[in-house]
């Protein structure tokens, strides 16, 4: 297998606390021996799981990098059974952006695995990730937050897996997280994400949603900070588990059923969603309508919901064009773990 030509000083191997970078070498027209620099902290003690905690995967999306932060100045090596390894701001170009997909080759990290280490920078920044520090793992958390084309209700999500036993790991370890909501989605079953690879690697996987919108939610950073450390506890890496910020999420497990339950623009113009986050919907039922800012004449376009089950995400911004995703439905389903 070609290897990444990624480089670090951080030896994570080493009991203690490092706090540095992956360096990827890139040569452009400025800065002919220059190097992408990505923030990446090790933190490790005792015996316990290694886990990566991952965020800045899409760049707008906040709640994950400011909670990473502050367990890489808050941990000492002696407040943890196991090692840590943070990675904040992993599309660290998109994050500096503040764009879902990089600025440097236009790619969204999180289509890019299982990567290619000899190709463009987020490419190889996933095979990174894929190659080098999966391997090293027993669990991955990878922080998102809806972004900002979505409003959507915090949640912990559980990325399906074929593997029974290791289904059942995760979907404790997602519960543990606490979130007002679980949701199982597999993005339209892509295997192209972070989560889709660590869950072929055998990691016990975690993901988020947090509230989205291309801002921050202060609500959101509780759940979330509560959260990674819920998830901690429960992996025997951190002792004393924190009450969940959201309250008890209860035993609910909810799932984007597929492509019934998006809601997806047929026309542009300006998107008016009928219903607020979380409330109750049936199939059928009109979702929304597409009016025609510019053309007062045209009956606005009305859409409807294909599942049944509640508004877990909706579109932030006004404007649609066809192929938009308006609204998102998440459907009960029943916890076989
Ligand atoms: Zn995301």
């Amino acid at each position: 297998m070609t290897q990444s030509i990624g480089f670090t000083d951080i030896d994570f191997e080493r009991t203690g606390k490092q706090v540095g970078f992956l360096n990827l070498p890139s040569s452009v027209h400025d800065d002919a021996w220059g190097v992408v620099r990505v923030p990446l902290a090790v933190i490790r003690n005792g015996t316990g799981p290694t886990v990566i905690l991952q965020g800045g995967n899409h760049g707008d999306e906040y709640e994950g990098p400011i909670v990473l932060g502050e367990l890489i100045r808050d941990l000492a090596p002696e407040h943890i059974n196991g090692r840590l390894i943070i990675v904040p701001a992993i599309n660290t170009p998109a994050v500096e952006a503040a764009r879902r997909v990089s600025p440097l080759d236009g790619l969204n990290f999180n289509r890019t695995f299982p990567g290619d280490p000899l190709g463009s920078i987020t490419q190889q920044l996933s095979a990174y990730v894929n190659d080098v520090l999966f391997p090293l793992a027993d669990a991955f958390v990878d922080l998102h937050s809806g972004g900002s084309s979505l409003s959507i209700i915090p949640s912990a999500i559980v990325e399906p897996a074929e593997d029974a036993e290791l289904a059942g790991r995760i979907r404790a370890a997602v519960r543990a997280f606490g979130a007002p909501m679980t949701v199982v989605i597999s993005n339209f079953g892509d295997p192209r994400t972070s989560t889709a690879s660590a869950v072929r690697a055998g990691l016990v996987t975690v993901g988020t949603e947090m509230a989205g919108t291309g801002t921050v939610s202060p609500e959101a950073v509780r759940i979330c900070r509560d959260g990674v450390r819920n998830v901690l506890v429960h992996l025997g890496v951190l002792e004393d588990e924190v009450a969940p910020a959201s309250g008890a999420a209860g035993d609910m497990l909810y799932a984007i059923a597929g492509p019934r339950s998006y809601v997806m623009a047929t026309q542009a113009g300006v998107f008016e969603p009928y219903q607020d986050l979380g409330a109750a919907v049936s199939a059928g039922q009109p979702a929304g309508r597409i009016h025609f800012l510019t053309d007062p004449q045209r009956t606005p376009e009305e859409l409807v919901h294909g599942a049944d089950g509640i508004v877990y995400g909706r579109r932030h911004p006004g404007r649609v064009k066809p192929g938009n995703c308006c609204v998102v439905v998440a459907s009960k389903c029943e916890d076989r773990s």
